[in-house]
């Protein structure tokens, strides 16, 4: 096939020829529709075999611990996608129940010609995918249309921290960081004579999605938020507006966690909603003109952030099955941190006690709140966090465990690599190298209360938090 969409991106997963019939794209990790090579490389196919190209989104009932306002987020995000497929005469079904299932279904009812879908280096999206991949009878490629560097091909392994992967990631992006074609208008419209069916789930084909929030089976104590407006139309929004006025300052504020500092973009990485390589070519691109060292400066730290450590993130992931639990901490971490296990803790606390912000420390409780009514808890304060939770429970294991829960239901970018790299990081060394040994950490990194004093102004990020309660 002759394609914009680099090979190096593409996987194919079962071995199925490509057979007559509709080209489906089966959205998952990443929820838009321009710059998405995924959805490219589908419309390319469907083109060549002058096919109509439809694009799929299946529901799982409960997806590792998400409540009510991540799904919000998610769901306002796929209307946009809905509505601008339809424009561009592509179609869109959302199917709710198993995906595993669900997507052989529809594959079978439609008689794909082929599948295409996204990669993400999570187990659940893994397992899902095996299954499709064995009983589908058609061809499944799978295109990584999140990492601008493709997963498998900036390493064949887990790698040990940034200083290892970060030389192999800066060899192959220049290749990589580029711009992306416009998805074009799609010349063999759905609903096509192929008997493809109307829309199962709304009227006229448009999706009910209210009517959806209502049937999912999913906590819904963690409020809605309102400082995040969800789509693929609002990260871009959110995109420019951090180029043109934070990011000039980002290197100097990001760690500043009583200041807005960062970019605040994550939610929408997360869901797919802005494209990472979008980001990161239009944050190069940057103030080329000017010269100016700050800037420079500035770019350079956030490009580090959202290419290395990001991307280092689904390599760990991706590499690592244990990634979300101790077995995945490195030898060093793993060994020492059981030889601590016995050490007195100075506080215990349980789940709810955490969850409820009922520490004796006022900064930790802050961090909590941030997260727990803003959906967000600032970077810097994340790493404080976890290692507090370290310090303050049983085992490690139970640490871990408390963290990824607490993250996973609050913050509106968890379940992602990042969380579960940062919580390894912060609990199990991963990424980072042994330190002096001390009791219940052993010899991975502390991080104290009068660590964080000399930082930046603690009463400061206080009152941050208390404004955003009263809000
Ligand atoms: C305990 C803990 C839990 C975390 N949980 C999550 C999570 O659930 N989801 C999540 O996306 N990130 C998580 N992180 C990583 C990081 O804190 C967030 O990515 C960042 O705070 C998101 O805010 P931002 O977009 O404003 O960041 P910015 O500073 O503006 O950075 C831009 C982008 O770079 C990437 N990035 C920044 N810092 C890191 C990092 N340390 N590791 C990997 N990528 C990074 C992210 O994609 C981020 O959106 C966690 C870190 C720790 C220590």
């Amino acid at each position: 096939m002759n394609t914009a969409v680099d090979q190096s991106r593409v996987e194919k997963l079962n071995r199925e020829p490509v057979t007559e019939g509709p080209v489906i794209y089966w959205m998952s990790r990443d929820q838009r529709v321009q710059d998405n090579w995924a959805l490219l490389y589908a419309q390319e196919m469907a083109l060549e075999r002058r096919q109509p190209l439809v694009v799929i989104f299946c529901l799982a009932p409960e997806f590792l611990g998400a409540t009510l306002r991540q799904y919000r987020f998610m769901l306002q995000g796929l209307a946009g996608v809905e509505m601008k497929l339809r424009e561009l005469d592509i179609g869109f079904f959302l199917l709710t129940g198993d995906p595993g299932r669900e997507i052989i279904r529809f594959c079978r009812e439609v008689r794909a010609g082929a599948l295409v879908g996204d990669f993400s280096p999570l187990r659940i999206n893994r397992c899902w995918k095996a299954s499709v991949a064995e009983n589908l009878p058609a061809p499944f490629f799978e295109v990584d249309a999140h990492n601008i560097v493709p997963c498998r091909l900036a390493s064949e392994k887990q790698e040990y921290a940034a200083y290892t992967f970060r030389p192999k990631i800066k060899k192959l992006l220049p290749g990589y960081l580029t711009d992306y074609p416009p998805l074009k208008p799609h010349p063999h419209p759905y609903p096509a004579p192929a008997g493809l069916p109307q829309n199962e789930r709304g009227k006229g084909g448009v999706t009910s999605w209210q009517a959806l929030e209502k049937t999912l089976n999913v906590e819904r104590t963690a409020h809605e938020l309102t400082g995040y407006v969800p789509g693929e139309k609002a990260g871009r929004e959110a995109m420019e507006q951090f180029i043109n006025a934070k990011l000039p300052a980002y290197a100097a504020d990001r760690n500043d966690p009583s200041k807005d500092g960062q970019s605040n973009l994550s939610p929408y990485l997360h869901f797919g909603q802005l494209s990472p390589q979008r980001l990161a070519f239009e944050v190069a691109k940057a103030g080329t003109e000017t010269a100016d060292a700050a800037l420079e400066t500035s770019k350079e730290e956030f490009l580090e952030e959202l290419v290395v450590r990001r991307e280092l993130s689904d390599n760990y992931c991706f590499y690592n099955e244990d990634y979300d639990n101790p077995a995945g901490f490195p030898r060093w971490a793993r060994e020492n941190l059981e030889e601590h296990k016995q050490d007195p803790r100075e506080y215990l606390y349980s789940r709810s006690d955490f969850e409820e912000a009922r520490t004796h420390d006022q900064l930790w409780n802050a961090a909590q709140n941030e997260m727990v009514v803003g959906g967000k808890m600032h970077g810097y304060m994340r790493m404080y966090w976890a290692k507090k939770i370290l310090e303050w429970t049983e085992t490690p294991e139970q640490a871990q465990a408390y963290a990824i829960y607490l993250n996973d239901k609050y913050s509106l970018d968890g379940r992602d690599p990042n969380g579960y790299s940062g919580i390894a990081w912060s609990i199990g060394g991963v990424h980072d190298r042994a330190w002096g040994e001390r009791p219940v950490f052993g010899k991975v990194r502390y991080m104290s209360y009068r660590g964080i004093r000399s930082k930046f102004n603690i009463d400061a990020y206080l009152a941050r938090v208390r404004a955003l309660m009263q809000q």
